[in-house]
This record gives C-alpha cells, sequence and structure tokens, in this order.
C-alpha cells in the first residue's frame, strides 16, 4: 500500500503549475506572444557573470572533489564565507558552526520546521503565505494555524498572533519580502511580533521560535529589510539563491542557527538531523563552491523594479487595487469580484494568467509574478484594460 499522505500529495496538482501548463499550451495554439503567463516565481534576470566565471573556475578541479561529496553541513570554506557576508553587512560575529548549507530554501525551512516541532504541537503562518509551510508543517506531524496579516498593510498582525499562541505553539514562520504580497515587514512589525512572542515565553520552558523565511531578502525597492536575529534571539533563518542570484534549478541556499539563540547547540544538532532525516545528505559541492565565489555579488534589482513601475501605474489607471510592493517580484491585486478563482477564470478569456489567492490561503485577491519579460508585460496592458472594463459593463 501507499502512503496516502504522500499518495494525496503527489496527486493533487499545485494550482500555480496548472496555470502554467495550461499557458504553455495556449502558447502552443496561439502564439507565445499572445499569452500572458504571470503564474511563476521563475527569475527572468540572468544570473551573474561572476556564478559562470566560479564554474569555469570549479572545473579545473579533480573529479573527486568537483563531484564528491562534502560534509553534511557544507564545505568548511563556503560556510565561513557565508557567516563573515552576514558579519560584513550585519555587524554580527558568527562562525561556520552556526551555517548549514542546504538545497534552497524548501529545504532550508521543511528541515527547520521538523528540527522544531514535535508531533501534535503548532507552527503558525500569517497568511496570505507561500502554500508549501502547510505540507511541510503536516509532514512533521504538527498544526498549521493561519493568522491573518494586517488587511490593509499586510504587514504581520502582533496581536493576532497573539490571539493565536497556545501552549503548543511551537514556531512563527513568517517570510519577508512576501510571497505573495510584496510586503517588507517593517521593524516595527517585528519589534512588535518579538514583544508579543517574549511575552508568551515567560510563562514557557521552551521558546517560541521565529522561522525567517528570506529567499527575496536582495530583491528590494529602497527599503529596509530589518536583521531578525537581532531583533529576537530565538530565530533560525532560512535562505536561498534561487531569487538573488536567479539560481532556482542548482538548488543551494542556508539555515543559520545564529550563535545568539539561547538554545542553539540543541537547534543545530536538529537541524543536522532534520537534513539526515529528510535524505538530504550535502548541498550540490558545485553550487556551494560558487556560493563562496558569489557571496557578496549584488542582486540585478533593476529589471524587476522597471517592470513594478510599468505594472503598477499601468494596473492603477485602470482601476484595479494592490498592495505596494516594497519587495520580492509579486504584486498583489484586489480580484474584481468576491471569487478570485472566478475572476481568474475570466482572466483567460484575455490571455491573462495570475494565480488565484485561495492558493495562498486567502479569498478575493490575485497574485502577479512580474520576473517576466518587459515586452510581456507591457504587451499585456491592454488585456488588462479590457478585462476591467468587462466588470465594469
Ligand atoms: N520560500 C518562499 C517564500 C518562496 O517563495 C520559495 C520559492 O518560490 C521558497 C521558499 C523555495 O525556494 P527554493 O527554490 O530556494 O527552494
Amino acid at each position: 500500500m501507499v502512503n496516502d499522505t504522500m499518495f494525496a500529495r503527489g496527486a493533487e496538482s499545485s494550482v500555480i503549475r496548472e496555470i502554467f501548463s495550461y499557458g504553455l499550451e495556449r502558447k502552443a495554439q496561439i502564439g507565445a506572444d499572445k499569452v500572458f503567463d504571470y503564474s511563476l516565481g521563475n527569475p527572468s534576470v540572468p544570473a551573474p557573470a561572476a556564478v559562470r566565471a566560479s564554474i569555469e573556475r570549479s572545473l579545473q578541479l579533480p573529479s573527486d572533489q568537483l563531484h564528491g561529496y562534502t560534509p553534511a553541513p557544507g564545505l568548511p570554506e563556503v560556510r565561513t564565507a557565508v557567516a563573515e557576508s552576514l558579519n560584513r553587512r550585519f555587524g554580527t560575529s558568527y562562525g561556520m558552526g552556526d551555517v548549514f548549507m542546504t538545497v534552497g530554501a524548501a529545504a532550508s525551512v521543511s528541515m527547520t520546521i521538523h528540527a522544531l516541532t514535535n508531533p501534535g504541537e503548532e507552527v503558525i503562518v500569517i497568511a496570505p503565505y507561500f502554500p508549501e509551510y502547510a505540507v511541510w508543517i503536516e509532514k512533521a506531524g504538527a498544526t498549521c494555524v493561519e493568522v491573518l496579516a494586517d488587511q490593509g498593510t499586510f504587514q504581520v498582525d502582533a496581536q493576532a498572533v497573539a490571539a493565536a499562541i497556545t501552549p503548543r505553539t511551537a514556531a512563527v514562520i513568517i517570510d519577508s519580502p512576501n510571497n505573495p504580497t510584496g510586503a517588507v515587514y517593517t521593524r516595527e512589525t517585528l519589534d512588535a511580533l518579538a514583544a508579543v512572542l517574549s511575552a508568551a515565553n515567560a510563562d514557557r520552558d521552551e521558546p517560541i521560535y521565529l522561522i525567517s523565511d528570506e529567499p527575496y531578502r536582495e530583491i528590494v525597492y529602497g527599503v529596509e529589510v530589518p536583521w531578525v536575529p537581532s531583533i529576537y534571539e530565538n530565530t533560525v533563518v532560512c535562505y536561498s539563491y534561487s531569487k538573488s542570484l536567479s539560481l532556482p534549478g542548482e538548488r543551494v541556499g542556508w539555515v543559520l542557527v545564529p550563535n545568539t539563540c539561547p538554545n542553539a547547540s540543541r537547534v543545530m544538532p536538529a537541524i543536522a538531523g532534520a537534513a539526515r532525516t529528510l535524505g538530504f545528505v550535502c548541498a550540490p559541492a558545485l553550487f556551494q563552491r560558487v556560493v563562496a565565489d558569489c557571496v557578496d555579488e549584488p542582486s540585478d534589482v533593476a529589471a524587476y523594479a522597471r517592470n513594478r513601475e510599468v505594472l503598477t501605474q499601468a494596473l492603477s489607471s485602470y482601476g484595479y487595487t494592490y498592495v505596494e510592493p516594497d519587495g520580492a517580484f509579486y504584486l498583489w491585486v484586489k480580484a474584481l469580484e468576491d471569487d478570485a478563482e472566478a475572476f481568474c477564470e475570466r482572466a483567460k478569456r484575455y490571455e491573462l494568467l495570475p494565480v488565484p489567492s485561495n492558493s495562498f490561503g486567502v479569498p478575493g485577491w490575485f497574485r502577479l509574478g512580474y520576473c517576466i519579460d518587459y515586452d510581456v508585460i507591457v504587451n499585456s496592458l491592454p488585456a488588462w484594460k479590457q478585462l476591467a472594463d468587462d466588470y465594469r459593463r
């Protein structure tokens, strides 16, 4: 017999992937330039030249070094390079022992959830949220507790988190810059959240952990992304190079258990245990070396900034309302009817492919991934206008 949960997760199709596949079919039928696919978060900006240069250097290595297993937490020089880069940026004093290299943010977050929760415990997520969180929480035997973000700003509503905390709460997951809303949590928001968690910890033996999922940290438009461990000490940071260096298919990232986390000496072995239990073995050797070489490489956000500008200006002039996106490459827009799925079906008539908000745990909105070619955005604008006009008729 197959495992029922695994069967269910494998058999159900991801809404986002389904829309993407529909887009491919439609492009084959009517031409690629006539379909406006906003479904995926696949970076459209090329990886920096430094990535290729690093790969070419690594190719000179003997095969056993180039392709061999690395230690489970990663190559020491790579972990040191990551720690030193964080120290330069955030004035911290991390060492290689605080860094565990992973197979991207999906691995970082799923390992961290497994490391920090026991069956029957609860993990709070801020809705709308990245849908895989619920899958990983379920796999760890814990319960996913959805807490709505502030519906005006899409910042964390700290009082709503306070109301959702129970003696079984093990962790809270935050994701800033946020997928799907593009909101970047301010220092005030994080201070308020830290105050709520610290107050709850006063009555508990084990603290509530904050899992800070940050694959979009560098993709911001002129705002600060505060360093969360310096605001709340029981924070574990999950990161990946999928978005910042445009390497989503290469699967490389890290978990940081800061040496300032009071339980770091128990949390880090639990992270290692989760990686072992989940069968990750080690992060790809070649791309660990790329990380060491490119750790301070800036992300190229100019193209996303231009896309964001043209899209937001046009949509607001057609009467759409959206959350001002300070980061990531997503726009969170109010659907023109209550049923976001019905809205997205209607958008298909104009060859527009947004993702309905139901996939992210809330009704009434849709997400646009603007990490696509500028020309696709510009060519799609008349269709967005026609769709809005259609609703006014
Ligand atoms: N977390 C968030 C918020 C994401 O948006 C994504 C990918 O889109 C991931 C995690 C997974 O990233 P990765 O490709 O590095 O596993």
